[in-house]
């Protein structure tokens, strides 16, 4: 969980909103927040499992179908934290018959 105003990891729990959605506060910067899962669907420990895999070099359609997370999102969230990586989709034409 990070504050969405300076990124700070120092954030705690602040009580609930009327939705029941847990609030959080920065400590850093003051700024009061709810998580937003509609904006964040990879949570953190899906974030870590994917850079172990990508580590290995597994090909982005195997991460993918391991994690649940979209090609997509994979390739998004590659292009963003390992574009030096230099692995990118495949796409694998289909033979035709006949
Ligand atoms: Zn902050």
């Amino acid at each position: 969980m990070n504050c969405p105003k300076c990124q700070s990891t120092q954030v705690i729990k602040y009580g609930h909103t009327h939705y029941g959605k847990p609030r959080f506060q920065c400590r850093d910067c003051g700024r009061q927040f709810v998580a937003d899962a509609t904006r964040q669907p990879i949570d953190e420990a899906t974030r870590q499992l994917i850079d172990q895999l990508l580590l290995k070099r597994l090909a982005l359609a195997a991460i993918a179908r391991v994690t649940g997370v979209s090609e997509r999102w994979l390739q998004l969230y590659v292009n963003q934290n390992f574009y030096q990586t230099p692995q990118t989709i495949e796409v694998t034409p289909k033979n035709r018959v006949g």
